[in-house]
């Protein structure tokens, strides 16, 4: 894979997930209504955001915002800073997030942003300007229990902190709950920054106890080696585990004994402070191992692998050549449903985004929490009250797998839908009313 994934993005991404959604519905009891609500995004902010550069001239950047769904709370999902994003791909995301909060039971519907703007060309004080314009132009389309963002793609805290920092001042008052991802010291909560990892982290571990995996034994490949893939690259090298490749968008590196996981991440992090905001060295620079390109570290001979990068880098041209047994989807949507029905028919095991980086959205909840309570808590109480959850709904999805035969992905799909569709049912639906009259 090169540093551009565009061509492997479906064409259609949202129309791709409408097609998973139907074939999920099948398994349910969703009242036909609340799936036709699910088709069509709830609304879409499409803004243009002037912003002064450095040298005093104005550019004009392309922004996105979609609710997808608010049946069970407000909106809930990320913005992302990338030169393809793209108004179908961010409906996709939203969809996904209603899902993705539905089948970890959180009190949220989906939503998703996004600028198109490459980051890594502005400076932090053009980076600054972007973002609160970007909340200046949506108004009151977020707010917290409105809709809320987090980080995603090329945003971190420091991004969501001045995005806090300008809708308050919009409101002129401080509302900490209306965007999650923020530094600690103004209303982050401990444990958000490595939940995502963290998250996919506990998914696997419940697979080592479920397949009785001695960690030694298992391989496993990384590509994206950012916010997600960092976190469940040193948990898992904690533990044990041999992480024999990992990339980024420059390429990958790869040592058949394993890498030293703790050494990367502090070298590339060491490089990514005098950057200021983003990381821009490879870790092709920091380590001595073979290089290997993104698609090869996607078709290389190990047990596990992680995409944790761009969504689309598993397709029906390159499915066939992955080698290994599980996959955990800690990028949102990494396989198109092509690629998807020929690793079922492989026998892969795929642990589907929408619960294996749904770590991210519920500290995200755990935060929201937090600012609206004012009572903040401990590390641990935030790790284990994830691991719990993670854990809980692993184990239900297994049962649903069991007693309707079905993969994990549609499994998820088919728990997240019921949730959803009680929702709506408590609202009424054509069968409530009909009986009334
Ligand atoms: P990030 O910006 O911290 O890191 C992205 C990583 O991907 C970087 O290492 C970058 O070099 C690499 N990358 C970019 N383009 C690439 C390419 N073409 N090929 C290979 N690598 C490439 O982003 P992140 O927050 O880690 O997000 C990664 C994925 O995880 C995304 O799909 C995102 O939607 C998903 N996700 C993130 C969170 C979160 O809380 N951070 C939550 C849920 C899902």
């Amino acid at each position: 894979m090169t540093a551009s994934s565009s061509s492997q993005i479906p064409d259609q991404p949202f129309l791709d997930a409408l097609n998973r959604l139907d074939l999920a519905a099948e398994h349910t009891s969703i009242p036909g209504e609340a799936l036709q609500r699910l088709k069509h995004p709830q609304s879409i902010a499409e803004v243009n955001i002037p912003t002064r550069m450095d040298d005093g001239s104005l550019r004009i950047f392309k922004g996105y915002r979609v609710r997808h769904n608010d049946s069970r709370g407000p909106g809930k999902g990320g913005i992302r800073y990338h030169p393809e994003v793209d108004l179908e791909e961010v409906k996709a995301l939203a969809f996904w997030m209603t899902c993705k909060c539905a089948v970890v039971d959180l009190p949220f519907g989906g939503a998703k942003g996004g600028i198109i703007v490459n980051p890594k060309e502005l400076s932090p004080l053009e980076l600054e300007r972007l973002s609160r314009g970007f909340i200046r132009t949506l108004g009151d389309f977020i707010g917290p229990e409105t809709d809320v963002p987090a980080p995603d793609v090329y945003t971190n805290s420091m991004i969501m902190g001045w995005m806090m920092d300008e809708y308050s001042k919009m409101v002129r008052k401080r509302t900490l709950s209306v965007v999650t991802g923020k530094p600690i010291p103004i209303g982050g909560s401990l444990g958000r920054h490595e939940a995502t990892g963290r998250g996919g982290y506990y998914c696997l571990k419940e697979l080592e106890a479920k397949q009785g995996w001695k960690p030694r034994d298992i391989r496993v490949a990384i590509q994206g080696f950012g916010n997600a893939g960092q976190h469940v690259a040193r948990l898992l090298h904690h533990d044990g585990y041999r992480v024999v490749a990992v990339s980024d968008s420059k390429g990958g590196i790869y040592h058949r004994d394993g890498l030293n996981v703790p050494e990367l991440i502090e070298a590339k992090n060491r490089r990514t402070s005098l950057q200021e905001v983003y990381c821009t060295d490879s870790v092709c620079d920091l380590t001595k191992a073979d290089f290997m390109t993104n698609d090869e570290l996607l078709r290389s001979d190990v047990d596990v692998l992680i995409p944790a990068a761009l969504g689309g880098v598993i397709t029906r041209e390159n499915a066939n050549d992955i080698q290994a047994e599980v996959i955990l989807e800690m990028a949102n949507g990494p396989i198109t449903s092509k690629a998807d029905t020929i690793l079922s028919r492989k026998k892969k095991l795929v642990i589907p985004d929408i619960l294996a980086n749904a770590g991210g959205v519920t500290v995200s909840y755990f935060e929201w929490t937090q600012n609206r309570t004012g009572w903040y808590w401990k590390q641990e109480e935030v790790n284990s009250k994830l691991a719990e959850i993670i854990q809980r709904e692993l184990d239900a999805l297994f049962s649903v797998m069991q007693e309707k035969q079905l993969d994990m992905r549609t499994a998820a799909y088919v728990a997240a839908l019921n949730r959803i569709g009680e929702a709506v049912g408590c609202l009424g639906t054509q069968s409530y009313y009909q009986q009334q009259i």
